[in-house]
């Protein structure tokens, strides 16, 4: 099954640690343009070999995809049954941020075909959101999913960033425990704060401007997450996403199981039978091909089969259920055992990997050190 990822690249301003494909706002021309674009994308896709292809996830991400309007929404999701084997009951997903949100607004995305909404929290420290350039506070969060309910949303991802500065474990835990009170979410990603990209943020750190809190304080936070989020009856399925049972996200799932995925929109990656590539990050230049009929794609990876077997190990590896490393050389063609058995015994003595009925996973000591496992099989 196929999955498909379209991308709207228009924020109304850049947060302080994004390294996203955003252009602040946009024109309502240049936002419908796009959104034409993406069903015209689509069609391209479609000719060039995918047409009705079976496809049972579609995941509108950006940037902030709800600066689109619904029906623009809505014709996209249109021309995904038209041209695919639309499998229901497809997961249907937009990204949101709160201060965009009103309940008419949300109830004619559930028209348009919008069946799941993730907000963009981060977190509810107003003095942070606010130093990150981001344009809500707490009141706007509780406001954004208390709409979504009325709306009639009931499956509801929450995304929240740990590691930021002005975290503090304890107000960290009480916040989450407050979203988790009033809102029950079916599902909340927690990323840790990446500082390996160029973001304003890490400008400001280097300067000395902002400051980080300690490793141990941001390990307290993301473990006394998993204690609440657990007591709360989430299952911690993926380092950083939890689910209340029977919501997984089928889309992301996609990525960590190694299934192929198609992307439409400026920037998006897709990967398809073992070749990965993307469409150009320029707004400018994805529209003019479109309009000239042309898929616009930048950069075609044949990806070599050692990378993609590693890929697809530290993929797996991600989710807390593991992966049978033998069925995923099979895929690939390999002997994965063959390929990585004096890593994942040198990881097992270290006690960083541990096999659990037939399946290779993460200890749970190793989930704060985990890049440093995917270093190994790389
Ligand atoms: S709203 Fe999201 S995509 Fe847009 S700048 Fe902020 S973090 Fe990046």
């Amino acid at each position: 099954m196929l999955g498909i990822y379209a991308h709207v690249p228009f924020c109304v301003r850049r947060c302080a640690y994004c390294d996203f494909f955003t252009l602040p706002d946009a024109s309502d021309g240049a936002r419908s343009r796009l959104a034409r674009s993406l069903v015209r994308d689509l069609e391209l896709a479609a000719r060039a070999g995918l047409q009705f292809r079976e496809v049972d996830t579609l995941y509108f991400g950006g940037g902030t995809p709800s600066r689109l309007d619904p029906g623009e929404i809505g014709a996209v999701v249109e021309s995904v049954r038209r041209l695919f084997e639309w499998r229901d009951p497809a997961e249907v997903t937009l990204e949101a941020n709160p201060e965009d949100l009103r309940v008419a607004h949300l109830e004619a995305l559930r028209a348009a075909g919008i069946n799941r909404l993730s907000l963009g929290v981060q977190t509810l420290d107003g003095a942070t959101l606010r130093a990150l350039g981001r344009l809500h506070g707490e009141p706007e969060v509780h406001a954004a999913a208390h709409a979504a309910r009325e709306a009639g949303f009931d499956n509801l991802n929450l995304d929240l960033i740990c590691g930021l500065p002005g975290l503090e474990r304890s107000k960290w835990v009480d916040q989450l425990g407050t979203l988790v009170d009033r809102h029950r979410p079916e599902h909340l990603s927690i990323y840790m704060l990446d500082m390996d990209k160029q973001t304003p943020l890490l400008g400001e750190v280097e300067a000395g401007r902002a400051q980080l809190p300690s490793e141990q304080e941001v390990l307290g936070a993301f473990e006394g997450s998993l204690k609440l989020l657990d007591t709360a009856g989430y299952e911690h399925y993926e380092i950083s996403n939890f689910a209340r049972p029977g919501y997984r996200s089928h889309h992301n799932l996609k990525y960590w199981l190694d299934e192929p995925f198609l992307g439409i929109g400026p920037s998006a990656w897709s990967y398809i039978e073992g070749r990965r590539w993307r469409r150009v990050a320029d707004l400018e230049g994805y529209l003019k091909a479109i309009d000239a009929g042309r898929i616009p794609d930048d950069s075609i990876e044949p990806v070599d089969p050692d990378r993609r077997l590693a890929e697809a190990v530290i993929m797996g590896l991600r989710l807390r259920d593991g992966i049978d490393l033998e069925a995923c050389g099979r895929a690939h063609g390999r002997d994965a055992w063959a390929v990585y058995g004096e890593t994942v015994r040198r990881l097992e003595e270290q006690g960083w990997l541990e096999q659990v009925r037939g399946r290779l996973r993460l200890t749970d000591t190793a989930l704060p050190v985990a890049n440093s496992v995917w270093a190994e099989f790389l």
